[in-house]
């Protein structure tokens, strides 16, 4: 069989390649996926970088990447909607199925969560994965396995826009252009909204926003955050202030100024992730009635419907591929991520040829 060479962080800024024996079916639901192409998420740079998020550390060497498509090559006796051949986006995460949150339709929060490159547990930058037959999800003819490997950060996209009910003709202000960022702006844009404001602290990736699905962007300033909030809704013409704000940065100006810049009424959602505590806006929330929601990860039919939002067109999800490498240069790939160089690089898979040139 072909190369089940394994992308591996022993520690912080220590990675090794490693051949790793070819995983088997675990259970007759199980399929065997030859991994075509992986994404890099911040979280794999975090962990890259620092061993470690929040208390998630990595004790023993763990492979990384958990973004990734691939083709069925083997499935399980009890499988019937996969056959071999198929190209499939792999959800990454597996729930236990059975604890009051899996039940209640909430397996993004089981607490037996076993996800990819979530340590001990090994990620999908490899030569072959197992997971089973539900959680891959078949790509239909117009998507590209290239397409396929950012399904997993659009999912993420779909959630967090689910969580603030995005209603056709709300505004939407959207902290943080980074590929979530992006990918919320469009889901709203999608979801109907007729304002989508993409706020940034980096004019490249506003312009680069405003090409992919913003209707306006805005540079944030250093100033109080009350004042980049009345800029926000002065320049975007928001009224009363924005329906709905996400934020995809995890920063505390951003935050703080997402709680000045939401109307009465409004519904705010956290998605990025950055310091554990911030100090935050609380009287804002109680004396607008702000509804506030975090969010994480995906759950029921959210892959589902980010498949869907390609293979319809209505999100271009090419357009933030910078490039494609090799497998043997994929610590590159990550070098070129932490220096913000790229919106979404891919690696190959072992076993897959890279055009170099594209
Ligand atoms: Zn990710
Ligand atoms: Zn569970």
């Amino acid at each position: 069989m072909a190369s089940n060479l394994s992308f591996v962080l022993n520690k912080p800024n220590d990675v090794t390649f490693e051949e790793r024996p070819v995983p088997k079916l675990q259970s007759p639901h199980d399929v065997l996926v030859a991994v075509n192409y992986t994404g890099i998420c911040g979280s794999d740079v975090h962990y890259w970088q620092h061993g470690a998020i929040g208390h998630f550390v990595v004790k023993d060497p763990m492979v990384l990447g958990h973004e990734s498509a691939g083709t069925v090559v083997e499935v399980g006796a009890a499988v019937t909607t996969l056959r071999p051949g198929d190209r499939v986006a792999l959800e990454p995460g597996y729930p236990c199925r059975r604890c009051a949150n899996c039940l209640a339709g909430r397996y993004n929060l089981c607490p037996d969560m076993v996800f990819a490159a979530t340590p001990p547990i090994d990620g999908t930058l490899t030569g072959f994965w197992v997971a089973p037959a539900d959680f891959c999800y078949r790509l239909p003819d117009g998507v590209s396995l290239q397409e396929g490997a950012l399904i997993e950060p659009l999912a993420v996209a779909v959630h967090i826009v689910r969580q603030a009910r995005v209603q056709p003709g709300q505004s939407v202000v959207v902290m943080g252009a980074g590929p979530v960022g992006l990918l919320c702006a469009a889901v709203a844009r999608a979801f109907g909204a007729s304002k989508v404001v993409s706020v940034d602290i980096v004019q490249s990736k506003l312009d680069f926003a405003r090409s992919f699905a913003a209707t306006h962007t805005y540079l944030s300033q250093r100033v109080p955050a009350e004042e980049n909030a009345r800029r926000i809704v002065a320049e975007a013409e928001l009224g009363a202030g924005a329906d709905a704000v996400i934020d995809a940065s995890g920063a505390e100006p951003s935050i703080q100024a997402s709680l000045h810049v939401v109307k009465v009424g409004g519904t705010y959602v956290q998605g990025g992730m950055g310091k554990a505590d911030i100090n935050f806006p609380i009287m804002a929330l109680c004396l607008k009635e702000v509804t506030a929601r975090g969010s994480f990860r995906y759950g029921s039919g959210d892959y589902k419907l980010a498949i869907e939002l390609v293979a319809t067109g209505k999100i271009d999800v090419k357009r933030l591929i910078n490039g494609v490498v090799a497998f043997k240069d994929a610590e590159e790939a990550f070098k070129k991520v932490k220096e913000g160089q790229v919106i979404k690089i891919l690696i190959a898979g072992p076993n897959e040829k890279v055009d170099q040139s594209s």
